[in-house]
């Protein structure tokens, strides 16, 4: 029997009052059923609301040392279940079990981080212009923090979000997924165990699943929500920042993107083919980094498109236990969206090299997997180019001149990271220097984050409101108070 998961509600574990639930199934193998989730409903959530809010005060006047041991106690909890938390999110979301292995030791990492943080994160002293005067600013928790999540990194995003949010004296209230909350929801025993070791109040984490139209919008909606910090689709996350925005609620957005690789004419080939190959069908494609334009130089690309079919070629599809090459996608509707975009580039005149295919025999034959799929000759004005694939998806388009190449690189909405494999160096920095993207990488996956330096997008990408991880995570979920305190 899969096990059935409860919200998490000022301090205790609570059924929904819908009465409802819903399973989340293995998308490696659809008839087995991972755990069962309530499907909560909004008034569920502004209880959650409720809960967060008695819990604030308490929260933000407990020490900056307390906090952090509440994060340090979940984290070792979390390092003490690695391989089950491991298994867990390879069995819901479908990525290789090296893959998932990663995700969890960063979420791991995050808290460990923001524990540390939590002791000496508190505002600056400046130079007073008079005599006795101390001056100084002091950071102050936004209050109560409403969190939404996607699917494709189900435990490092909440982690990055929840993290920083009470390690600064905020209460939370978190929403995942409806594909993936297992793996967070285990997580959550690690909070509720460490809360009571440490003493934290009732309510200062709250987790409740259910839909985005439901749960979510009552979370950002609920008066005593005062901060929202989304990660999702370009086409929800637009509709949340006005939402949010119409109630004067700071609200951060972190979104879709459509990432580009420039091949310059210095570049090693199989190195150039290995940095492509591993952003764009690394966890199935299914990361906002994902690579999915790569913008070849002329002497390079007939042999550069060649050796990447080949790499995709080699590619050992199957599920995530077993540690492929790559996992299926999620679920059934992300699969299809990639199969259509596929008929898409076809009808749009691109070359198909390879790919493609949804893979159904043995031990496919109940999952969501897909080939990758390698377009060659595509325009940058085709929808393929345009717009956000979200699986093992890539496009390539040769050009002549570095300025033709920045300009194809920046010719799109999104902005989040980009990449450039060359040995100029020159050229590398000018690359750095001109492209509109959040991440720039030299020689490196567009894929792959460190989480003690900010995050984040630009244009389409993103709000641009703030950064996450990093201390710039910490800033985002407070506000600063100037004191001039003259004696
Ligand atoms: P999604 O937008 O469908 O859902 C994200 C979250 O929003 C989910 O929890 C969902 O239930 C909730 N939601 C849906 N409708 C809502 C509403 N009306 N009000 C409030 N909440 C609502 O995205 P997804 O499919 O879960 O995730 C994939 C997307 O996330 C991709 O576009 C990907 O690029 C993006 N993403 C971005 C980053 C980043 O940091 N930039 C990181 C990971 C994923």
């Amino acid at each position: 029997m899969p096990e059935t998961y409860t919200n998490y509600v000022d301090g205790e574990w609570r059924e929904s009052e819908s009465g409802e639930t819903f399973t989340v199934h293995n998308p490696a193998d659809t008839d087995e059923v991972v755990a069962e989730f309530q499907q909560s409903t909004a008034e569920d959530a502004r209880g959650a609301v409720e809960a967060a809010a008695a819990a604030q005060e308490e929260w933000a006047d407990t020490p900056g040392a307390t906090r952090g041991k509440l994060l340090r106690s979940t984290a070792k909890r979390m390092d003490d279940r690695e391989e089950e938390l491991t298994e867990t999110l390879v069995q819901e979301e479908g990525k290789t079990r090296s893959e998932a292995n990663g995700e969890v030791n960063r979420a791991i990492n995050i808290f460990y981080y923001y524990a540390e943080r939590a002791m000496d994160y508190a505002g600056e002293r400046k130079q007073p212009s008079s005599k006795g005067q101390n001056l100084y600013t002091v950071r102050e928790p936004m209050g109560v923090a409403g969190l939404i999540t996607p699917w494709n990194y189900p435990i490092a995003i909440p982690s990055w979000k929840s993290a920083p949010a009470l390690a600064t004296g905020n209460t939370v209230v978190l929403k995942p997924a409806m594909d993936a909350p297992t793996v967070f929801a285990k997580v959550v025993e690690c909070i509720d165990e460490a809360a009571d070791e440490v003493g934290a109040p009732d309510g200062v984490f709250n987790f409740v699943v259910g839909s985005g139209e439901d749960v979510g919008s009552a979370i950002i909606d609920h008066e005593k929500v005062d901060t929202v910090s989304f990660t999702g689709s370009r086409a929800v996350g637009e509709m949340v920042y006005e939402q949010a925005t119409d109630q004067h609620k700071r609200i951060q957005t972190e979104l879709g993107s459509k990432n580009p690789t420039v091949i310059g004419p210095s570049a090693d080939l199989e190195e150039a083919v290995n940095v492509v190959g591993s952003g764009a069908f690394g966890v199935t494609g299914q990361a906002c980094t994902a690579t999915e334009r790569v913008i070849v130089h002329d002497s390079l690309y007939d042999d550069f498109v060649d050796q990447l079919v080949e790499y995709a070629e080699d590619l050992d599809i199957g599920p995530g236990l077993d540690d492929p090459g790559m996992g299926p996608h999620v679920s059934e509707s992300e699969l299809e969206s990639t199969l259509d975009y596929v008929e898409t580039g076809k009808e749009e005149g691109a070359t198909l090299e390879y790919g493609g295919e949804k893979l159904e025999d043995g031990e496919h034959e109940n999952g969501y997997f897909v080939t990758p799929t390698v377009f060659s000759g595509v325009e940058n004005d085709m929808q393929i180019m345009q717009e956000e694939v979200f699986g093992p998806f890539v496009g390539v388009t040769p050009y002549s001149d570095f300025d033709e190449a920045v300009e194809l690189v920046n010719d799109v909405e999104f902005g989040l990271a980009a990449g450039i494999v060359t040995q100029d160096h020159s050229e590398a920095n000018r690359f750095i220097q001109d492209v509109d993207f959040g991440i720039v990488k030299v020689n490196e996956a567009t894929t792959g984050l460190e989480l003690h330096v900010p995050f984040g997008g630009m244009n389409a990408s993103s709000s641009e409101t703030y950064r996450e991880q990093g201390e710039e995570g910490m800033d985002y979920f407070t506000i600063i108070k100037t004191v001039y305190d003259n004696y």
